[in-house]
């Protein structure tokens, strides 16, 4: 029996996360090792306790509370299951079948996926030598049947970011009326040069048709409850409502992100050991001998061309589990020193096997 499903999908490969297993130091998706904070576990279990009711459709109070914070207003704000919702959402409101979606690559693995999903075709434009988003080259590829462009920036997985100066002439580039959406999943990680330092809400102001993506999922530590969030003008806010999965966003999620936010400057404090432990292991990783570019975000991209299959085999068979692209490197989570050291000692083995 042949069930009528979309033959364009067949070919189609399914996300395949990193796998762990019980034991394991898993450095693969990202996350903060940390659980939440007392008062954000407080939110939880209330809004548990209510959990007979349907969420808050509007996303009232997470919305209000992030309009607050970012300086912008309510109409300007779409909430979603995750960033990779909104990516995927913001693709169903600019693009049908025909249709392009560009971005660099390698980077997030939604993009294409959900590009394809919708029908449309993804173009994929390489990074630069230094593991950069090429926007030189994402200008000259934008056709008249582009209809969205991601700039991941910093970019997963390499962890790198592209100079501010060549952000602002790069979306001077881009025709008005196509959609850029800057997803800065890793924003709180940041640490910018002062060539690479730019503020996302500000240069909206100049490009009405610049999107921000924003999530709880890392620096927040909220992966397990899928929450996060686009910053656009109110045109695009509203068509992002109008594909929104009613009730999506479940109640554990939305009181969650307030009680996070409420705690901000705890959580975002965290971020600063982090940071430092993305340095130490940088240098430490290059000592060693590997090719690993200066990372904006919460994990290293360690270059390991057609070794990465076997290094990152290796890395879980010695208990720590991290993100292999085949062909082209690995991705490793940065989190505190004890879990980055069995890493660190994973490499330092590996390095030296002769
Ligand atoms: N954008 C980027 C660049 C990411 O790396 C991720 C998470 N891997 C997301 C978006 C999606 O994050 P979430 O759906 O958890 O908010």
């Amino acid at each position: 029996m042949t069930l009528s499903i979309r033959p364009d999908l067949d070919d189609l490969p399914v996300y395949v996360p990193g796998k762990t297993f019980p034991g394991a130091i898993k450095l693969a998706s990202n996350e903060v090792t940390e659980g939440p904070l007392p008062s954000v576990r407080d939110a939880i279990a209330e809004a548990a306790s209510n959990a007979n009711r349907y969420p808050d459709n509007g996303m009232v109070a997470l919305t209000g509370e992030l309009a607050k914070s970012l300086g912008v207003t309510e109409d300007e704000i779409q909430v979603g299951c995750g960033s990779v919702t909104l990516c995927q959402n913001l693709i169903t409101i600019t693009a049908q079948v025909g249709d392009e979606v560009l971005f660099g690559w390698r980077s997030f693995e939604t993009y294409p996926l959900a590009t394809r999903v919708a029908g449309a075709t993804p173009v994929q434009i390489p990074l630069t030598e230094d593991l950069v988003y090429d926007l030189d080259a994402m200008a000259a590829a934008i056709t008249d049947r582009t209809r969205l462009i991601f700039v991941c920036n910093a970019n997963n997985p390499t962890g790198t970011v592209v100079d501010a100066a060549d952000l602002v002439a790069f979306l001077r580039k881009v025709p008005s009326h196509i959609i850029v959406a800057l997803d800065e999943a890793y924003f709180e990680y940041n640490r910018l040069t002062p060539e690479q330092a730019y503020d996302a809400i500000e240069l909206r102001k100049e490009f009405p048709n610049l999107v921000v993506l924003r999530t709880f999922s890392k620096a927040y530590g909220l992966a397990g409850l899928r929450v996060g969030y686009a910053v656009a003008d109110p045109t695009v806010i509203t068509a992002l409502g109008k594909v929104h999965i009613p009730f999506s966003v479940n109640s554990l999620a939305q009181s969650a992100a307030v009680a996070c936010l409420a705690a901000g400057d705890e959580l975002l404090a965290r971020t600063d050991a982090v940071v430092a432990e993305r340095e130490r292991m940088t240098a430490e990783l290059r000592t060693l001998g590997y090719r690993v570019p200066d990372s904006q975000t919460n994990f290293v991209w360690i270059e390991l061309g057609d070794d990465t299959t076997e290094f990152a085999a290796a890395c879980v068979a010695a208990g720590v589990v991290i993100r292999p692209f085949a062909g082209d490197g690995a991705r490793v989570t940065v989190t505190h020193r004890q879990e980055n050291d069995a890493f660190l000692a994973f490499a330092r083995r590996w390095a030296a096997r002769g």
